[in-house]
């Protein structure tokens, strides 16, 4: 039996990039002597993206098309993917062109070497501003702070998996699929292999700063309840504070009596604690509502419409509800 790959590829209005994007897939695939697949995820495109990976699969029969239903975001894209994926090996590589096609060979050979996880690390980050850098490097360092199982740097989703990896993946069924942390979560071998990352070829970025904040607020909260510690950890200082105050009040005015002043103090206290509370509640909301979405267990995603070669497998429905 040969060795077999999968190429998971999720595409949100990629029509500029993606048959370009195929043809040096392609081209690395046909050097390789693996039995490929290339499942291109449509991430519910309005675009011609659907057409395109349609035409690509009529001409080229490595490839499964599966358009979700409609845009659910690349993370579950790629769980989409991956549980369609039956495979020795499992790439996830964006669309845009940004990771290099031409890597999958190195990865998949230290992969071969016994590890489960080998994630590509950006050697710089070309094309990006300044303050895109800094904000990103700011993340990782809060990540590590308040996470338990540190986040490699510089490392996109663009990795080869196990077939084991993947299996373990696919037991994760959270709403807050924040990736690069569930991929560190699961464990095992995992290693990186340093790139050159390129600049996206064409199209726009999906991301922007409110998405990229949100993200990374997610990150945080999937993998950490630092923040509700804090608010714990501020609520006793301000509550000591007070405390220690209030004493000091009342012994100035049994030694030298006092006559009414403080107001300021008064109006300075209570927009402070009013400030801190509220920040406390908003805290404590975050979590509630990813609870209360974690316990609607809806699927993570749909599919309209597959092209090309293998369905998903058996046990891999993603249409059916998923028994716990
Ligand atoms: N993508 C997706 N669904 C989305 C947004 C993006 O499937 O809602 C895909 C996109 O087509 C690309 C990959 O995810 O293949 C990375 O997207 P992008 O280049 O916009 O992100 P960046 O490289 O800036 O992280
Ligand atoms: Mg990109």
């Amino acid at each position: 039996m040969s060795y077999s790959l999968a190429v998971i590829v999720p595409a949100y209005n990629e029509t500029e990039v993606l048959e370009r994007f195929h043809a040096r897939l392609a081209g690395v695939l046909d050097g390789m002597a693996v039995d490929a697949t290339v499942i291109y995820v449509d991430d519910g495109s309005k675009d011609t993206t659907w057409e395109i990976i349609d035409r690509l699969a009529q001409a080229d029969t490595r490839i499964t098309g599966l358009r979700l239903s409609r845009n659910f975001g690349k993370e579950a894209a790629m769980t989409a993917g991956l549980d369609a994926a039956d495979a020795d090996a499992v790439v996830l590589i964006d669309a845009d062109l940004q990771d290099p096609p031409e890597l999958i060979p190195d990865l998949v050979a230290r992969l071969r070497e016994g590890n489960d996880v080998v994630y590509a690390t950006r050697a710089d980050r070309a094309g990006e501003t300044r303050l895109k850098k800094f904000t990103s490097a700011a993340f990782y360092r809060v990540m590590d702070l308040v996470s338990d199982n540190p986040m490699p740097r510089d490392t996109g989703d663009f990795r080869v998996l196990s077939r084991r990896a993947v299996a373990a993946l696919g037991e994760l069924r959270e709403r807050q699929r924040f990736m690069k942390g569930l991929f560190a979560w699961i464990g095992y071998r995992q290693v990186s292999l340093r790139y050159q990352r390129d600049p996206r070829f064409a199209g726009d970025t999906k991301w922007n700063y409110w998405r990229l904040t949100n993200l990374a607020v997610e990150g945080i909260t999937s993998f950490s309840v630092a923040p509700l510690r804090i608010a714990t950890w501020l609520g006793l200082s301000t509550a000591l504070g007070a405390f220690l105050y209030g004493l000091w009040v009342i012994l100035k005015v049994m030694l030298w009596g006092d006559p009414v002043r403080g107001y300021p103090t008064l109006l300075v206290a209570i927009l402070f604690l009013g400030g801190a509370q509220l920040l406390a509640l908003g805290v404590i909301g975050e979590y509630v509502g990813r609870t209360y979405a974690e316990s609607k267990r809806r699927p993570l995603y749909y599919v309209e419409d597959r092209r090309g070669r293998a369905g998903p497998s058996p046990g891999h429905d993603p249409q059916g509800p998923r028994q716990a």
